[in-house]
């Protein structure tokens, strides 16, 4: 058998669609309505599982189980675990699995079977029972969030590691500081991710109650860190601080999340994607392979066909260099957006290197909330490198932190001190204007800090 595929060489991920089957039918899903029962083909998933742990360039692979809802097919799901187990072990690779869940099924088989297996789980739930069960509903038009929530528990109760993550859209918006709330105080799950439905309607009113909501959850973040002395990862907020307060390397600039360079999608016929979110289901094989998205194929003599697809070549044109639109954007200084998501990108512009002018201003709200939780931690004395576990630094206040931020070191340390001196006599009765001023002076230092 021919082994040999360069399409492997650099992938370091991949995701499987396992089954087009889902169990929920929330009306957000990129693959709404489509939900066929296709099941995913193992000759060629065996046939590319080989290929790939032959040919990649990486030791340490990572795959993850996708859908419609992977668990439909758990039987399926453990037996090519342990086949890619196999074959890993067979060219000296390492393979760490995920999947991707809506939290449907949670059988006590499957729990201790997620355990013994490492697999990384990612539950979606969109907070509370109100929000969630605006979206995520069963076929019958019934929420899901009561099965849900029960199995959440049974995942704790067994102890099995899990995360969750949040699709927030615009009519969720406003219950979000209560469903991050929710999960701290009744799931004790202090790692929030979330990420926006960009098909809605992101007007200004939504960025509104967007900055709003994240508002409280920061200022509730500093509370419980404050009484209980557990650091909440807010994820993204926690991406853009740490992109904030350490400076990039140079590797990181030109790709955002590896799709179509590092990581690549299956569907359930073989046809390869720049990453899951391209396939479209609902669709036969031969229409897949016109699709200008598709990156290749198998055919039937399990022989990998390359589509030259036009799609793959626009995303990796983003590898060397940095889009033109983002090239001025403050985003691009700090973290690696450039284009921000592909695939939402080709969605919803028809290009996958066109900006999406929500993401952009949903970018930069995260960057904003990022500077005013650090001048909210400084103000409330929490020790930056206590709450964020920045390697690299010893305090806000430490040599390398000034270094890598202040074009004037000597000025931003005169202003770090007066700050501290500021935050030490906190307990103190003081005028408005002299909280006026203090307040200016805390304001101004994380401005210098981070070079605004
Ligand atoms: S926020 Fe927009 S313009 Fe800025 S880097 Fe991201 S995609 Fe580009
Ligand atoms: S292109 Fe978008 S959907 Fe695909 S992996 Fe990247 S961020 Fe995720």
């Amino acid at each position: 058998m021919k082994l040999q595929n360069e399409f492997y060489k650099n992938v370091k991920a991949m995701s499987y669609d396992l089954t087009e089957s889902c169990s929920l039918n929330c009306d957000y899903c990129f693959t709404h309505s489509c939900h066929e029962k296709k099941v995913l083909d193992q000759s060629i998933f065996k046939k590319s599982i080989e290929e790939w742990c032959c040919n990649s360039i990486h030791n340490s692979l990572e795959l993850t189980w996708w859908g419609g809802e992977p668990y439909i097919e758990f039987e399926t799901m453990k037996e090519l675990t342990k086949y890619c187990k196999e074959i890993a072990t067979k060219y000296n690779k390492s393979i760490a699995f995920g999947a991707t869940t809506n939290g449907v099924q949670a059988s006590d088989e499957m729990l201790k079977w997620i355990r013994d297996n490492n697999i990384a789980t990612l539950i979606s739930l969109d907070g509370i029972k109100e929000a969630h069960d605006k979206h995520r509903k069963f076929p019958n038009g019934v929420g899901s969030w009561d099965v849900i929530y029960k199995n959440i528990q049974k995942f704790k109760d067994t102890k099995t590691s899990f995360s969750i993550r949040a699709s927030i859209s615009v009519d969720t918006l406003p219950y979000l500081f209560e469903s991050f709330k929710f999960y701290i105080n009744e799931l004790k799950v202090y790692a929030f991710a979330f990420s926006p439905v960009h098909e809605d309607d992101w007007n200004d009113k939504a960025f509104e109650i967007l900055e709003e909501q994240l508002d409280k959850i920061i200022d509730y973040a500093i509370k419980i860190k404050k009484e209980k002395d557990i650091s909440v990862d807010l994820y993204h907020i926690n991406q853009n601080v740490k992109a904030l307060l350490k400076p990039k390397k140079k590797d990181d600039f030109f790709n955002p999340c590896g799709a179509g360079n590092t990581f690549f999608g299956m569907a359930v016929d073989g046809t390869i994607w720049p990453c899951h979110r391209f396939n479209k289901h609902g669709l036969s094989f031969e229409e897949r392979i016109k699709k200008e998205a598709c990156v290749g194929y198998y055919d039937k003599d399990l022989t990998y066909i390359d589509l030259k697809s036009p799609v793959l070549a626009d995303v990796l044109t983003l590898l060397p260099n940095i889009n033109d639109h983002c090239k001025d954007c403050i985003i691009q200084k700090y973290i690696n957006c450039n284009t921000g998501c592909v695939a939402t990108n080709y969605d919803l512009t028809g290009c996958s290197t066109k900006c999406l002018n929500s993401n952009c201003v949903y970018q930069k709200i995260l960057l904003d909330k990022a500077k005013e939780f650090i001048y909210k931690l400084l103000k409330n004395d929490i020790k930056i490198l206590d709450y964020f576990g920045l390697q690299g630094m010893n305090n806000a206040t430490c040599n390398c932190y000034q270094s890598q931020f202040n074009p004037v070191p000597e000025i931003v340390a005169k202003f770090l001190d007066l700050s501290r001196r500021i935050i030490a006599t906190n307990d103190l009765e003081k005028t408005d204007e002299q909280i006026r001023l203090e307040n200016e002076v805390l304001q101004r230092t994380v401005n210098m800090l981070l070079n605004k």
